[in-house]
């Protein structure tokens, strides 16, 4: 007797859509056959997916849960939405794996930091989580050896900040020394390094020339976070790991056509060097800032240009960009337009919600990309860059029965009030061209027709290790 059979749907399989079935029993997915092969094993519950997508759960590699975001006037930071938050929405719209940060601090241990990080989500997250260790300041040789114990515990991924992005965040900037030593230790451990690249120089010059010229508008945002200073950073940080046999980059939030071609080119070299964007770098440019609440389009470094879409789309069909991420804060719109500065504005955005109904939008129907590529940049290829595959990103025999249908005759126009993150969302009035209709975790429905069937005890942390393909080529 099998738990649960997901019957009659288009299934988006590893080797592509085809009409099939699905049996799951304790939790992961234990066979894929033709339509009614399972009919005589019987199971406790039969989902009927007919006209439907079945997809792998989304995995949303960039979220910021808990986040202390800077209020301006005050030394007092409040905090992003909990897990609790965040992971209840990303259910709602399809995405049942996140990935955090967490942050060592100069001083800490960081098996300290991680466990404390561990036991603030224990039981308070409803969907699969884990962590990149966010490294930052000055790194003392010991951190190395306990970075890499944290990659053997599970922690792939090493979060870099090659800038301090505002002049209010002094210390979160890594000297290019210390990168150096720690992309060492990801080659020889077997990680991957998260990138936050921009050229700290020109971002601080930048800062001090407008507010000389009193020119501090977030308006001006894009000039101050510039495409020259991704070109710089991007390819500087890409050259040093070149020079580290085995090291592996994941470049965030990827805003710029110089930050396209600077990944393309190390690709084209054969390094194995990965490209994330947001959506809302896809789809906003720094025109956007004009807009009433302006501050909402907002995610450091900055929106772009209209040439920079066309790059950073382009890079979305099997080039330089393997992932769309949101950099999910989640706020409320006082607190998301509290800072009208360059260097106030609150970063992030709230929008793990509508990710994968406004990316199938954008691409299976606006773009024609085939349903496996539009799963590919929300799901599959986060898992196997940063170490979830194929556990996660598949619907595989063997892999976590995360399943999500996506039901296209649910084409809707998105508004904050029905979605579940925050009281407010980026993407107020846009048309999307489907919805998910159900969330399953690990062979648990969670979300069923807008009803929320989660629990806090339902979210476990996933242990990541990257494969050796992904590190030793770009293989993705
Ligand atoms: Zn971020």
């Amino acid at each position: 007797m099998l738990d649960t059979i997901v019957t009659g749907g288009l299934v988006v399989l590893p080797s592509g859509p085809a009409p099939a079935d699905i049996a799951v029993a304790g939790g992961k997915i234990v066979g894929i056959g033709a339509h009614g092969s399972f009919a005589a094993a019987g199971a406790v519950r039969t989902v009927a997916a007919s006209g439907q997508y079945v997809i792998p759960g989304g995995v949303d590699p960039h979220v910021h849960c808990g986040w202390p975001i800077t209020v301006p006037g005050t030394t007092n930071p409040a905090l992003s939405g909990p897990p609790e938050q965040v992971s209840r929405a990303a259910l709602y719209g399809g995405t049942t794996s996140v990935l955090d940060f967490a942050v060592w601090s100069p001083g800490e241990v960081l098996s300290a930091s991680i466990e404390k990080r561990m036991k603030e989500w224990a039981g308070a997250c409803f969907c699969d989580y884990g962590f990149h260790v966010m490294l930052q300041g000055k790194i003392p040789p010991e951190l190395l050896g306990q970075y890499a114990e944290a990659i053997q515990d599970g922690h792939a991924s090493v979060k870099i900040f090659t800038t301090d992005i505002t002049p209010s965040r002094k210390g979160r900037m890594i000297q290019f020394g210390d990168i150096w030593e720690i992309l060492k230790v990801t080659a020889r451990e077997g990680g991957i390094a998260a990138i936050h690249a921009e050229d700290n120089d020109l971002v601080m010059h930048m800062y001090e020339k407008l507010i000389r010229e009193d020119r501090t508008g977030f308006e001006n945002m894009a000039e101050v976070h510039s495409t020259l200073s991704e070109n710089l950073a991007f390819n500087r940080v890409i050259r040093l790991a070149e020079n580290v046999p085995g090291a592996a980059l994941y470049m965030m939030h990827t805003s710029a056509a110089t930050g396209v071609r600077a990944i393309a080119e190390a690709r084209a070299r054969g390094a194995p060097i990965y490209g994330e964007t947001l959506h809302q770098y896809l789809l906003y440019n720094a025109d956007d800032y004009q807009r009433p609440n302006g501050q909402m389009y907002h995610t450091y470094p900055s929106l772009k240009f209209q040439e920079d879409h066309a790059a950073l789309w382009a890079a979305t069909a099997h080039g330089a960009i393997q992932v769309v991420a949101t950099d999910e804060l989640c706020c409320p719109l006082k607190v998301k337009t509290q800072g009208r500065r360059i260097d106030d504005t609150t970063g992030g955005n709230s929008g793990v919600e509508p990710r994968l109904a406004v990316i199938y939008s954008e691409t299976v129907i606006k773009r024609k990309y085939s349903l496996q590529d539009f799963v590919g940049l929300v799901s599959t290829n986060a898992a196997k860059i940063l170490g979830l595959y194929p556990r996660k990103g598949a619907l595989a025999v063997g892999s976590d029965a995360d399943i999500v249908l996506l039901d296209p005759k649910a084409a809707r126009t998105i508004r904050a009030e029905a979605l579940h993150e925050t009281d407010y969302t980026p993407w107020e009035g846009r048309a999307v061209e489907a919805w998910p209709s159900l969330t399953m975790l690990r062979g648990k429905v969670v979300v069923e027709n807008g009803v929320f069937t989660g629990d806090l005890k339902d979210g476990q942390f996933v242990p990541r290790k990257v494969a050796d393909e992904i590190r030793a080529r770009p293989a993705v």
